[in-house]
C-alpha cells in the first residue's frame, strides 16, 4: 500500500509511547506535561451546565462569541493588545491552533526557521505544508537565543518563523532582547510569525510574559497560540486560540475550518467563564507551580542530580551528563520507567541535534508526595541500583 511517507514513518509521539509505557509499568508519570490536580470546581461545573443546558450542536466554526469576547479582553488585559472578537479563532487545543497557522502561513517550497528544543508536532506539520524546515539550535543550560543565530538560519527562502515563548522543554521565558531579537529577524525578513505562547501564564519568580504580538511591527504578521489547556490545568479539553488579524487570520481560519471545523460548545462555554477569572488567580495558579517545582529540584538535588534553572512551564529538566550518568538520556529514560517505575521524557525528542543527548525533562506539575518520589527513584535509576 503506497502510504504518504511522512506519516507512515513517523514514531508515536514521546508523550504518547511515554505515558504508556508510564501506564504499563505503574510508574509516576512526569513525563507528558498534565497537572494532577486538583481541577478548577468552577470551570468543570460551567462546563456540566453548558452540556445539560445549552446547544449540544455545531457552534460557529471560529468560536462561540462569548469565548471570542473573553479572549480578545484576556489578551488586552494580560498582553495590552486590543482585540476585538473578530481577533479570534477558536480550535479543537493548540496543537489544531499550530496546525492551521502552519497551513495557512506555508507555501510549499517556503523554508521555515524552528528553534530548536521544538514540540515534536511542528517539524511534521511544517513538512505536510510543503515546508522546508531550518533548525535554530539552542544549547543546555542557558538555551540563550541569539539574533546572530536567528540571522544565520534565513535564506531568500524563509517566509515563516516559529516561536515558542516560554521554551518546552528549556523552562525559558525569553527575555525581552531575545524576543525583541525575533521580532526584527520577522520584520528585516518580512516573515510571518507562529507563536505558539500556551505556558503564557505559567512564568515564575516575577518574570514577565512579553508577548511577540505586542511587540511594534509583530501584531500584523503573526498568529499567536493559547492554549486553555494549560491556562486552567485541563489538557483533556483541548481548546485553544488563534489570535492575529487581517487576511494572515482569515487564511487560519480557513485550515481551521476543514480541520476540526468546531469545538465542542459546553467547554468552550466553561473556558469563557475561567478567562474572565481575576488576575490574583492565575498569579496564584503559578506560584503554586514554582513550588512545586522548587520541591522536585530540591529533591533531586537531595539526590546528587544537577538540575537546570526552570523560569515558565511545567517543566524542569536534569543535566544528567553532568549528574554523572553516562547512559543517553533516551536509555536513561527507558530504564527509569521500566526498573524504577518513574517516567520522564529525553530532550533528545525535541532537537535534531546532539544538544539534548544528556538532558531529561520532568513534569513538576504533581502534589508533593509525588514529586519526592519521583526523585527517589530518579536516584535510585542514576545508580543503577
Ligand atoms: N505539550 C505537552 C508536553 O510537552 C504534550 C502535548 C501532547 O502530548 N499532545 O508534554
Amino acid at each position: 500500500m503506497r502510504l504518504n511517507p511522512l506519516f507512515a514513518s513517523l514514531p508515536t509521539t514521546v508523550f504518547e509511547r511515554m505515558s504508556g509505557l508510564a501506564r504499563q509499568h505503574d510508574a509516576v508519570n512526569l513525563g507528558q506535561g498534565f497537572p494532577d490536580g486538583p481541577e478548577p470546581a468552577d470551570l468543570l461545573e460551567a462546563a456540566a451546565r453548558a452540556l445539560r443546558e445549552r446547544s449540544n450542536q455545531y457552534p460557529p466554526s471560529r468560536g462561540l462569541p462569548e469565548l471570542r469576547a473573553a479572549a480578545a479582553d484576556f489578551y488586552n488585559r494580560f498582553d495590552g493588545l486590543a482585540l476585538t472578537p473578530e481577533n479570534v479563532v477558536v480550535t479543537s487545543g493548540a496543537t489544531e491552533a499550530i496546525a492551521a497557522a502552519l497551513m495557512a502561513a506555508v507555501t510549499p517550497g517556503d523554508e521555515v526557521v524552528v528553534i530548536e528544543p521544538a514540540y515534536d508536532a511542528y517539524r511534521p506539520l511544517i513538512g505536510r505544508a510543503g515546508g522546508v524546515v531550518r533548525a535554530v539550535s539552542l544549547a543546555p543550560p542557558e538555551w540563550r537565543l541569539t539574533a546572530e543565530a536567528l540571522e544565520a538560519a534565513v535564506t531568500p527562502r524563509t517566509r515563516v518563523l516559529v516561536f515558542n515563548n516560554p521554551l518546552n522543554p528549556a523552562g525559558r521565558a525569553f527575555d525581552a532582547a531575545e524576543v525583541e531579537a525575533v521580532a526584527s529577524v520577522c520584520r528585516r525578513h518580512d516573515l510571518i510569525a507562529v507563536s505558539d505562547e500556551v505556558w503564557e501564564r505559567l512564568v515564575y519568580d516575577d518574570r514577565r510574559h512579553l508577548s511577540l504580538s505586542s511587540v511594534p511591527g509583530m501584531f500584523e504578521r503573526t498568529l499567536k497560540i493559547g492554549s486553555a489547556g494549560k491556562l486552567f490545568g485541563l489538557t483533556g479539553w483541548k481548546v485553544g486560540f488563534i489570535t492575529g488579524g487581517g487576511a494572515l487570520l482569515e487564511a487560519a481560519a480557513k485550515a481551521h475550518q476543514f480541520i476540526t471545523f468546531s469545538t465542542p460548545p459546553h467547554l468552550q462555554a466553561a473556558v469563557a467563564e475561567g478567562l474572565i477569572w481575576p488576575t490574583e488567580r492565575f498569579v496564584d495558579q503559578a506560584a503554586a507551580l514554582a513550588r512545586s517545582r522548587d520541591v522536585l529540584a530540591e529533591a533531586l538535588k537531595a539526590e546528587g542530580f544537577v538540575v537546570l534553572p526552570s523560569e515558565a512551564t511545567y517543566f524542569l529538566c536534569l543535566d544528567l551528563k553532568s549528574s554523572g550518568v553516562v547512559a543517553s538520556a533516551v536509555a536513561f529514560a527507558d530504564r527509569a520507567v521500566a526498573e524504577h517505575g518513574v517516567a520522564g521524557i529525553p530532550v533528545s525528542a525535541f532537537m535534531s541535534g546532539e544538544a539534548g543527548g544528556g538532558v531529561l525533562r520532568l513534569c513538576f506539575a504533581k502534589p508533593d508526595a509525588v514529586l519526592e518520589e519521583a526523585a527517589r527513584r530518579l536516584g535510585k535509576a542514576r545508580h543503577g541500583d
